[in-house]
Formats: C-alpha cells, sequence, structure tokens
C-alpha cells in the first residue's frame, strides 16, 4: 500500500491523543480516524474520484486537518490555499486545477460558486468550529482506503511565485511519504512528542514537515489556529518540540518571558522557511541554552538539509543534505559542479523532489537537468563538512556595472551595524549600473543613525561595488506569512529611484 494514509497507522493507534486543542480539549487517532472516514465517504458521495483535486480555502482546525487525510484515503488531490488569497486569486487557482470539489469558507461560498459555474465543480463549505455544509451530512464513519501508486499525486501546492504566477507544485505519495520518513528518523520523533504546532497548514512547513512527521511517529500535537504570543508562551511547558519560522523565534525572544525554566521540557526546537538571523541563532542559545535547529527546503522539493541531531549546529548554515536527497552547487551558465565554497545554483535530486509543475510541462523541463537534478532558484555554497550556506534566491541576485552582489553578504554587514536590528539588501534600475544595491534597515526603538554614518563603517568592510546607493529606514520589512521578505515588493516600491 502506497497511499501515504496507511503510514499514519491511525487505528492502530485509537486510544492515544493526537491533537491537544485549545482550553485542553483532546482528538484521539480514533477521531481523526473517525471524522477522516467520514469526510471520505461524503467525498465519494460527492462524485470525487481517486486523481480528483480538492481545493481548500479553509481556517485551521482539525477537522481541515481531518479533510487532508480524507483526501488521501479516497485517494484524492489536495490542494490547500494559504486563507490570504483573495477571491480573484481562488478564481485563478480553481480554473488551473480544475478541481472536482472546493471546500471554502462559508462566506466566501457564493462567490467562488460563481467563480466554478463553467467547470464540472462543487463548493462546499467548512467553518473552524466543523460546520457546514462538507460535515453537515456525514454518516459512515468508515471508509476504505483507495491504494495508490507511489507516482500517484496526493497534493499540488502553489508556490508563492513571486515573479509570474503561481505554480502549482506536484507531489506523489512517494514524495511526502520519504520526506516524513526521513525527518522522523533524523530529528528522533517518536510517540512521546508534544509538538508545539502554530504553523499555518496550508503551507509544506506546517502540513507536510509538522503534521505527517508527527502523524508517523504516533505523536501528540498542542494544535493553536495562530501563533499569538499568549497562546504559545502557555503552551511551551507542556510541549517537547517546536517547528518554526525565524519570526517565531524573534518574535519569542522579544519576550522577558522567555526563560530557561520555560522551555526546560523541549528537547528540539527548528526553523526554516526563510534565514534566520546567525544572531537569532546564538541569541536563542543564551537565553534558553536550547540550539536551533536551522533546516532548508522548498514546495517543490520537500525537506532538502537539516543540521544535525546530534552534532554541530552551524548557525548561518542549514546544515547538510538529507539522507536520500543529493545537492550539488553548480555554476548556472556552465552547468558545471564547482568547488567547495564558491557560491553556484543549488541544484537537488531525490525521492522527495516533486512530479512537475501541474499542466506546465515546459516549464517543468526548463527546472529539471537531464540527470534528474532540480533547479531549485536557490544560490549557496557547500563547505569541506558538507554544510550549505544559502545565499538568497537567484533572482534577488544584483548585477551592478557588471558585478554580482550577493545581497545576503550585504545585510549581514549592514546587520552586525549597532542598532540595526534588521536588512533587506535589493537591486532597481540605474541608467549607469543597470542595478543599484538599495537597502531598507529596521533600526532598534528610538535609535537613530543617518545613511552616511552607516555608509562609513560599510565602506571599511566592503567593496565598493557593493556598497548601497541608499540606504532606507523603515518600520517593519515586508513579509509574507511565512516570514519570507518581499523582495519582489521592495523592487516595486523602489523602482524609481534613480529616475
Ligand atoms: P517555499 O516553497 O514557500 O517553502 O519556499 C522555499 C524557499 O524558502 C527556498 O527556496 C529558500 O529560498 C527559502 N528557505 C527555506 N528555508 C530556508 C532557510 N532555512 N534559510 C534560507 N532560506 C530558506
Amino acid at each position: 500500500m502506497s497511499n501515504l494514509f496507511g503510514a499514519f497507522r491511525l487505528t492502530d493507534r485509537a486510544e492515544r491523543v493526537a491533537l491537544v486543542l485549545q482550553k485542553d480539549t483532546n482528538v484521539t487517532y480514533a477521531d481523526l480516524a473517525t471524522l477522516a472516514g467520514r469526510i471520505a465517504r461524503r467525498l465519494d458521495d460527492i462524485g470525487v474520484a481517486p486523481g480528483d483535486r480538492i481545493v481548500v480555502q479553509v481556517d485551521k482546525s482539525h477537522f481541515a486537518l481531518a479533510l487532508f487525510l480524507a483526501c488521501l484515503q479516497r485517494g484524492a488531490v489536495f490542494v490547500p490555499l494559504n486563507t490570504g488569497y483573495t477571491l480573484q486569486e481562488v478564481s485563478y487557482f480553481i480554473e488551473d486545477a480544475q478541481p472536482k470539489l472546493v471546500v471554502c469558507h462559508p462566506e466566501r461560498l457564493g462567490a467562488i460558486t460563481t467563480a466554478a459555474v463553467s467547470l464540472d465543480t462543487t463548493a462546499v463549505t467548512l467553518d473552524s468550529d466543523g460546520s457546514g455544509s462538507l460535515t453537515d451530512r456525514l454518516s459512515t464513519p468508515t471508509f476504505d482506503v483507495v491504494s495508490r501508486d507511489p507516482d500517484d499525486l496526493a497534493a499540488i501546492l502553489y508556490t508563492s511565485g513571486t515573479t509570474g504566477r503561481p505554480k502549482g507544485a506536484m507531489l506523489s505519495h512517494a514524495n511526502l511519504s520519504s520526506n516524513a520518513h526521513v525527518l522522523k528518523d533524523l530529528w528522533r520523533f517518536t510517540h512521546e512528542d508534544l509538538l508545539l504546532h502554530a504553523l499555518p497548514i496550508y503551507h509544506a512547513h506546517g502540513l507536510f514537515v509538522a503534521c505527517n512527521v508527527l502523524l508517523l511517529a504516533g505523536g501528540r500535537m498542542i494544535f493553536l489556529p495562530k501563533f499569538e504570543i499568549e497562546n504559545v508562551l502557555e503552551a511551551l511547558p507542556k510541549a517537547t518540540t517546536m517547528m518554526g519560522i525565524p519570526t517565531f523565534y524573534t518574535r519569542l525572544l522579544a519576550e522577558d518571558r522567555l526563560t530557561p525554566d520555560l522551555v526546560r521540557h523541549m528537547r528540539l526546537f527548528t526553523s526554516g522557511s526563510a534565514p534566520l538571523l546567525a544572531e537569532t541563532h546564538i541569541a536563542w542559545q543564551r537565553r534558553t541554552g536550547h540550539v536551533l535547529l536551522e533546516r532548508y527546503g522548498m514546495t517543490e522539493t520537500g525537506m532538502i538539509t537539516s543540521n544535525p541531531y546530534d552534532g554541530d549546529r552551524i548557525a548561518g548554515t542549514v546544515g547538510i543534505a538529507l539522507p536520500g536527497t543529493e545537492l550539488r552547487v553548480v555554476d548556472h551558465e556552465s552547468g558545471s559542479e564547482l568547488p567547495r565554497g564558491k557560491i553556484g545554483m543549488i541544484e537537488v535530486r531525490g525521492d522527495n523532489v516533486f512530479k512537475g509543475y501541474w499542466r506546465l510541462p515546459e516549464k517543468t523541463a526548463t527546472e529539471f537537468k537531464g540527470d534528474a537534478f532540480f533547479i531549485t532558484g536557490d544560490l549557496g555554497t557547500i563547505d569541506n563538512r558538507g554544510y550549505v550556506r544559502i545565499v538568497g534566491r537567484g533572482k534577488d541576485l544584483i548585477i551592478s556595472g557588471g558585478l554580482n552582489v550577493y545581497p545576503k553578504e550585504v545585510e549581514t554587514e549592514i546587520d552586525s551595524l549597532d542598532g540595526v536590528v534588521e536588512s533587506a539588501v535589493f537591486g532597481v534600475p540605474h541608467p549607469d549600473f543597470g542595478e543599484a544595491v538599495t537597502a531598507v534597515v529596521v533600526t532598534e526603538k528610538d535609535f537613530s543613525i543617518s545613511q552616511a554614518e552607516m555608509l562609513k563603517v560599510l565602506a571599511s568592510r566592503l567593496a565598493k561595488f557593493k556598497l548601497p546607493k541608499h540606504i532606507l529606514v523603515v518600520p517593519e520589512l515586508p513579509r509574507n506569512a511565512m516570514g519570507k521578505v518581499q523582495k519582489a515588493e521592495l523592487r516595486q516600491q523602489y523602482r524609481g529611484l534613480h529616475g
């Protein structure tokens, strides 16, 4: 049985708690199995067949997780959408995915039904309390698990795509299953774990890294609707592990209540989805005594690298290629592999790597090499011990006066200036240089520093061509829900700086 659903062994673990909800309500593995089975039956009644897509834009809840499980059980393809997407964006995804079913928030039903009118698509609703037209007609509690081949699709996730339209990454049962098994073993997840889950579940991090790994291990999750500092501080002492994005850690560090005592029971904190500043890594260790484990992955590939469970977790690196995943750094022009330490394009191959972009065979072909390595779009280096450092997205590379400027290098220097909290460096059009290095910085409260003062210090550390032509102080950096700085937005906003 290659259906990922089978790996979760819900019924074998029936009595165990799977989810701890707010007000300490428990959802057992049996509860999840029953709910998933009933929803799978309902999907079947609606006419969802194996391979059909189900587009889902609902709030995080255990019902939403059961819907994911039901979808696997039915052999359908789960297509979760960011809850922040506008109706116009959702309409595009429906048009593109051609789903048999859309599950949405009750408020959206009318508009979505209209958007899907020309398609053979049914729309039903699911609210975070479990009410809605998906669940109001649930009956038989069991439904057999539909057999799937390893390469059959389990999910399509639209990648955030900062340029052009989002693309649907097709993930098979084998992709998800292999990655979850590797991570469970590497990070030593067992049925004794209680993971603090405050991530969204429409994204690979919250759904495939967190939920799949915990369900595979038979562990429990404190299932918070979102990251709210009071709820997280309250839950932390009960948890054994947390998977977070860097923003979780910086927000917690801003709290005096974050003490070694608060996290005494924790055995692992992981960080990913966006770059973790080395200083956050160091501050976390100083404050809590725990060494953050940073890892790296993307929607298309699942997780690619991780710092070790035992061994050195090095600040500023994303660790070593996971077992079963091959990683190389190549010269993007010539395609040849670069020596250790040289910056180039990161390419990966392995069971975790996706099947291609939905209905975009030509785009897929250009993103894969002939030997099945996928071009991640991330620039980085690999050192002699195999540790990988990410320098930034290839498309964020700045070419100024014909010379390459890696934003990360400039950001690291700016971040080390007194009074600077964080920065983002990007290129804007420039009549002479092609692109001009530009920086926005966030400073500490009540700290004032001029552009000239910053440039004076930077000039002693960076070659002239890397120095920003402008450094602008801003109240905060534009970030998406996963904590990624939106460089395309910055490029757009400041594109007129040089006339
Ligand atoms: P997504 O597909 O939304 O998961 O985004 C994947 C991208 O996030 C990767 O291609 C990287 O650019 C970035 N990313 C993920 N994890 C890390 C990390 N630990 N450090 C730096 N960038 C990361």
